[in-house]
């Protein structure tokens, strides 16, 4: 591949899909395709296999071809990782009545998938499920979106919407019962080392520019929303310009506008604690907050795509308390 980083020795990663399948039947179906010494958990996150480099035949896989597991880079489980579990073990969605997310830029839905997952863990019958409303400005890639959701995510837990997020009110009735965003927008990919192409447009200072003015509006777009109280924001890109810096205008620019005692911080997702790779101090952010954020990196020699993923929570301060 281009970026010159070997990644042939690298697991493969498959995302155990709980709408469909438990762990426990995938793992036994695993060891039976692929042989139990190519099949390990991973420690990072629940419900992740890493499967030996050398299989090359997962694509035949009945429990792939079915989307009872899904092949999925482990930095791209991140995001919905930190959304559902930031809190820790008590969720705070594990409710009897139904909460909405709002994946504001879906397609194809690895993440919008993985997310209904999440959020439908325990689901009983005295309990209505969690819905994700997906949203993605490109028609193309809706459709490729509802395909992907009817072989994954099948009975209503994900709705499609072809709608640009930038021109969404918060007041919409599918907002109504909103409370979490997953914000994943289109980036310069220059995380993507594992794909021999990531879209061939060179990471010029323009495109970056442009890139990353998007990242904020849509960033400032989700924490706008008054209902929303967590919001998680992620970029498969290395750069710091789409990632600590948008973090950093956007909890400056949102919180100058807040009233009511209320402030976005950003957390370290508890289902991430451990992660040892974090964000960076610069562009405003202190030691403290680029702990929070986490980031993947394969050109020093993290075995994923790079990545990066940030918390957002709503809290209440006594403002006069703070100075
Ligand atoms: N989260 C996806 C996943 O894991 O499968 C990948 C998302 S991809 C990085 C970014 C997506 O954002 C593209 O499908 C693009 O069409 C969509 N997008 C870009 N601008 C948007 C907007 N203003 N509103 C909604 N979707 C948008």
């Amino acid at each position: 591949n281009s970026s010159g980083v070997q990644t042939s020795h690298w697991p493969k990663y498959v995302r155990v899909n709980t709408l469909k399948v438990s762990l426990e039947t995938a793992v036994t179906s695993a060891q039976s395709f692929i042989g139990s010494d190519n099949v390990s958990l991973h420690t990072a996150l629940d419900n992740i296999m890493a499967i030996s480099p050398t299989v090359n035949n997962l694509y035949e896989w009945d429990l792939v071809k079915s989307g009872s597991v899904v092949i999925q880079d482990l930095s791209s489980c991140l995001t919905a990782a930190a959304l559902a579990g930031g809190e820790g073990s008590t969720h705070w969605w594990d409710t009897p009545k139904m909460n909405v997310f709002l994946d504001a830029c879906a397609a194809p839905g690895n993440k919008t998938t993985h997310l209904a997952a999440l959020v439908n863990q325990n689901l009983s019958s005295s309990k209505s499920s969690n819905k994700v409303v997906a949203l993605d400005r490109s028609g193309d890639r809706i459709k490729i979106l509802q395909k992907r959701v009817s072989l994954l995510a099948p009975g209503g837990v994900v709705e499609p919407l072809h709608l640009d997020f930038l021109k969404t009110e918060s007041n919409d009735s599918n907002f109504s019962k909103l409370k979490a965003i997953l914000l994943d927008p289109s980036c310069s990919g220059s995380g993507i080392v594992n794909s021999p192409d990531r879209g061939g447009e060179e990471d010029t200072p323009e495109r970056l520019k442009s890139l990353s003015n998007f990242q904020l509006l849509a960033l400032l777009h989700a924490l706008s929303f008054p209902q929303v109280e967590y919001v998680a924001y992620s970029t498969c890109s290395m750069n710091n310009e789409e990632n600590e810096a948008v973090v950093s205008k956007a909890l400056q620019e949102v919180n100058e506008g807040l009233e009511g005692g209320e402030v976005w911080e950003l957390r370290r997702p508890k289902v991430l604690d451990t992660w040892t790779r974090r964000g960076k101090a610069v562009e405003g952010l202190t030691e403290e907050q680029a702990n929070c954020l986490c980031r993947c990196n394969p050109f020093e020699g993290d075995e994923t795509n790079g990545f990066f993923v940030s918390y957002f929570v709503r809290a209440k301060v006594d403002r006069n308390e703070e100075k």
